[in-house]
């Protein structure tokens, strides 16, 4: 972000515009319909013996002029924009959406002023014409809910059950006199003095993209008022949840020493019963190798309500990221999500019943063991020249991929950094990857 997003207060105060071309009209009349005292002139000179204003426009329709005339008013304090040229410019003027005072500017930073056009017509498509009527309606009562729900978040919980609800269908369909009736009895019922009761949810992140995310796991994200995430979700998902929303990583690796299992429940439990909404942000989906099944328990032992948003598992996103069909007519009848950590003994799978022809594997957690399970593998009676493919850190940018087979298993993992997350595939499918034929085995070449 190299520009600092903020609306200007300009209502009843001077701007001052320079230039007698189109462009220069233009910001004229966005700053009148922004209620600003316009003062339109051929040159700031003209302008210097009244009172400095709060913005300046400069589009006088020649580059060096308008260098010039920026030098001069940016000498007298005015905050300067010279249209179409950023890098004279002390701000920038967005492509700009609006309904009443919903105001929405996209800027590019300067860099692609049609791409910020683009975006704008998407999101004209996409918002309600009367969203400002239902901000109107906001600001009318904006007082009154203040005063009769004095708690900040039971005041939020209501504001945002008030604005989804009856009372928006109400604007949206223009019955204004019947969606302000419909609000005042929303605050009638909403001041009992009973105290929010907060939930959780338990939401899948996705393998790493966050272009992955389900539109639930997004909105459950920028209404949490508390997100606990793992450690495998990174910056640019978290970044899209509530900007005043508490983050707390809940990884074992860093920071949170002592963030057992328990710990992590106890944590939601608590945030919830205050009447937070809780978000438990995991990689992937919480139901495949995500330990969601204990938070559920814990949860509903507590008597806290809870529920499970998916996402899409590392398994999924990996094969598609590499192009790769997880069973296929003729080659692949079935798909196995397996563990690659075989530690606990009893909790082994039965590699004979899960490895074979027509089969494809995918192994989480298997990028440190994968000697042992090349081993395994050939003692359950696979072929060595069966295809393998290691998708490490899979869609995000930095994703690796590597190609072998049973017989180099090993050597392929040696080329990943350890503790990265990988996922392994094994079986013919591998062979369809795109980019299979033209790496073939990495591992030998090396
Ligand atoms: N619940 C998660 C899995 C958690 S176990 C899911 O459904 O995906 C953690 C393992 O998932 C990692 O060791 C790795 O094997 C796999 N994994 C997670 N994200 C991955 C990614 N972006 N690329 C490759 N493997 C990934």
């Amino acid at each position: 972000m190299r520009h600092f997003p903020g609306f200007f207060a300009v209502s009843g105060r001077p701007v001052l515009v320079v230039g007698a071309t189109p462009a220069a009209a233009a910001k004229a009349r966005l700053a009148t319909a922004a209620g600003a005292v316009v003062r339109h002139v051929a040159g700031p000179d003209e302008d210097q013996a009244l009172p400095p204003p709060v913005l300046a426009f400069i589009a006088t329709g020649a580059g060096a002029v308008d260098a010039a005339h920026a030098a001069t008013l940016r000498a007298r304090g005015v905050p300067v924009n010279v249209v179409d040229a950023p890098e004279l410019s002390d701000f920038l003027v967005p492509a700009i959406v609006a309904r009443g005072d919903v105001v929405i500017g996209i800027s590019t930073g300067g860099a692609a002023p049609v791409l910020a056009r683009a975006l704008r017509e998407r999101i004209e498509q996409v918002l309600p014409a009367r969203l400002g009527a239902l901000a109107d309606l906001a600001r009318r009562w904006r007082q009154r809910v203040g005063e009769r729900i004095r708690d900040t978040l039971a005041r939020r919980r209501f504001w945002e059950r008030a604005l989804a609800g009856p009372v928006a269908s109400l604007v949206a369909a223009g019955e204004d006199a019947a969606a302000e009736l419909a609000f005042a009895a929303a605050l009638e019922g909403s001041a009992t003095g009973a105290p929010a009761t907060g939930a959780v949810q338990i939401v899948g992140a996705g393998p790493g993209d966050p272009d992955l995310l389900t539109l639930k796991a997004l909105h459950a994200l920028q209404t949490a008022d508390v997100v606990l995430h793992d450690e495998l979700v990174g910056a640019e998902i978290l970044a899209l949840a509530r900007r005043d929303a508490l983050l707390v990583p809940v990884g074992r690796r860093r920071g949170w020493q002592v963030m057992t299992p328990e710990n992590c429940h106890a944590l939601m439990v608590g945030h919830a019963r205050t009447g937070r909404q809780v978000v438990r942000l995991k990689g992937g989906d919480p139901n495949v190798f995500g330990r969601a099944g204990e938070e559920v328990a814990a949860l509903r032992e507590a008597g806290i309500a809870v529920t499970v948003v998916p996402g899409i598992t590392a398994a999924l996103g990996c094969a598609a990221a590499i192009g790769m069909p997880l069973t296929q007519r003729g080659i692949a009848s079935n798909v196995t999500f397996v563990t690659g950590q075989m530690a606990a003994g009893s909790d082994a799978p039965d590699w004979r019943a899960l490895a074979g022809r027509g089969q494809t594997l995918a192994i989480y957690m298997g990028l440190a063991t994968a000697a042992e399970l090349q081993g395994r593998l050939l003692a359950a009676g696979l072929d060595r020249a069966t295809p393998v493919a290691i998708v490490a850190r899979g869609t995000l940018p930095d994703q690796r991929v590597s190609y072998g087979s049973l017989a180099t298993l090993p050597a392929l993992a040696a080329l990943h950094r350890s503790g990265e997350p990988a996922l392994l595939f094994v079986g013919e499918v591998v062979r369809l990857a795109a980019g299979h034929a033209a790496v073939a085995d990495l591992a030998q070449a090396s």
